[in-house]
């Protein structure tokens, strides 16, 4: 017994002494590019790993070659990106897990100018003092949209929120049943107006709301009437929703506060017909709302930011409110939704990606679909004329036109496949399918080669 605990300790003394001196080992021709402190950080704790290892009988030998290669592995992983580009091939433009609207590389560059040197962001020229940061953004929507005002908050929910507490707080804020939404991510309307110290005023039934609904509820604690749009979900059958124009009406009638969340906005009318079932925001505006808001990165194509505009004297207000500076949006923000108001005010649609996806010829996405199966033989792929949808919470259940490629095999074995190569497409009907409409161009390339390393 004693003579086994001896021997058992005597071997461990001599794996202790194997173990590396940790300046002996950053010396190795492995790091030589590598940050010595990175290095050192690393190699400290697997050396001291090892060292427990051995204390306690859990290894009996160790490979030298095997630590340092495996304290390089640790070094790369530390440094690799965690946010990393994909190919969106499903089909859906306003994925919301990718990222939603894409920004050009036109409107990033001219863009870029406002991040990489100092700005007028905040500084009056003229005055040679402190300006306002919102104005710049402000002065090129309103001739967009011909409102009194703007503002930007970080996001739309961020703008329900501030102005529900603006406007509603321990007041009531009458919503249709029908129209408490949760939308991706857990965002609730009811709990983001419970938090907003808004007090939530349920009204009309899940199926069907009336205008006589509103009106019955109007009491003297009532602020406003607000109208969120059904952005990722439909009521059909036997259902009625009041229109926006009505609750305007009516909210005038009784000195209240009109407030319609569009969820995601949009300006030039949509192919397929699709703008019949959600509004534009010139329809909107045509009612004169007190306010509305809709998201920078849906529909309208550009970075995260909530959009509220409407009548100046309640944009002030919402200005004034403490809460704005803990919303507010930067300059990376700001001068990107500048660059993007710019192309719509010139029309300049080809520089907005979401726009330049949805209004494609389908003509032309046939065209680059029948080249990559020509580059890689039709015996492994063939054209499918499909349907999609637009997603990010807009135009639930509306399809529309698309062209893909189905691939010869398992799709759900497929499906992983690609996706270890960064290509995400969609199974439908048990075929695994790469659709051309969120495909950009200048990945047809990479596509081409990802479906020959999988396939052949
Ligand atoms: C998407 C959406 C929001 C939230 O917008 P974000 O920009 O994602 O914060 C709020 N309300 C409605 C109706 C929406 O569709």
């Amino acid at each position: 017994m004693v003579n086994k605990i001896l021997l058992k300790y005597g071997k461990n003394m001599e794996l202790l002494r194997k173990l590396p001196k940790i300046d002996k080992l950053i010396e190795e021709n492995l790091f030589k590019d590598c940050s010595n402190k990175l290095v050192i950080k690393i190699a400290k704790m697997k050396v001291e790993n090892l060292r427990l290892d051995i204390l306690n009988g859990n290894i009996s030998d160790f490979s030298y070659d095997d630590l340092i290669k495996n304290i390089k592995k640790e070094y790369e992983q530390i440094l690799a990106s965690s946010l990393i580009p994909l190919i969106n091939a499903t089909g859906v433009i306003l994925h919301t897990n990718m990222g939603r609207s894409l920004i050009s590389q036109e409107i990033l560059d001219r863009a870029s100018k406002n991040i990489v040197n100092y700005s007028n962001l905040e500084y009056d020229l003229q005055k040679g003092c402190r300006g306002e940061r919102y104005e710049h953004v402000s002065k090129h929507f309103k001739s967009l949209l011909g409102v009194e005002d703007i503002l930007i908050v970080n996001n739309n929910a961020s703008a329900v929120f501030l102005i529900l507490n603006t406007f509603a707080k321990e007041k009531e804020a009458i919503v249709s049943r029908g129209e408490l939404v949760e939308i991706g991510g857990s965002f609730r309307i009811p709990e983001v107006m419970k938090n907003s110290g808004a007090i939530l005023c349920e009204v009309g039934a899940t199926n069907k709301t009336k205008l006589k609904d509103y009106e019955e509820n109007i009491n003297e604690n009532t602020a406003m009437l607000m109208k969120v749009h059904k952005s990722n979900y439909t009521i059909e059958g036997f259902s009625d929703e009041v229109d926006f124009k009505d609750i305007k009406q009516l909210s005038q009638k009784h000195n209240l506060l009109d407030y319609y969340d569009l969820g995601s906005g949009y300006i030039p009318k949509l192919p397929y017909n699709l703008s019949a079932y959600e509004p534009t925001i010139d329809d909107i505006l045509k009612h004169n709302p007190s306010l509305i808001s809709f998201s920078g990165d849906k529909l309208f194509g550009s970075v995260q930011a909530g959009i509220i505009a409407g009548k100046k004297e309640l944009i002030d207000k919402l200005k004034q409110n403490q809460l704005l500076r803990m919303l507010r949006v930067d300059k990376i923000t700001l001068s990107i939704l500048e660059e993007t108001i710019k192309a719509y005010l010139e029309e300049n649609y080809q520089d907005i990606p979401t726009l330049n996806m949805l209004f494609v010829n389908l003509k032309e996405l046939e065209d680059r679909a029948n080249k990559v199966i020509e580059e890689v033989g039709d015996g492994i792929c063939k054209l499918v004329k499909t349907t999609t949808y637009m997603g990010g919470g807009t135009l639930p259940n509306k399809t529309f036109p698309s062209v893909a490629i189905s691939i010869k095999g398992k799709a759900n074995k497929l499906e992983k496949e690609f996706r270890k190569s960064n290509i995400i497409g969609r199974i439908e009907n048990d075929k695994f399918l790469l659709d051309f409409r969120t495909i950009l161009p200048q990945d047809d390339k990479q596509m081409i080669i990802s479906i020959k390393e999988i396939i052949l």
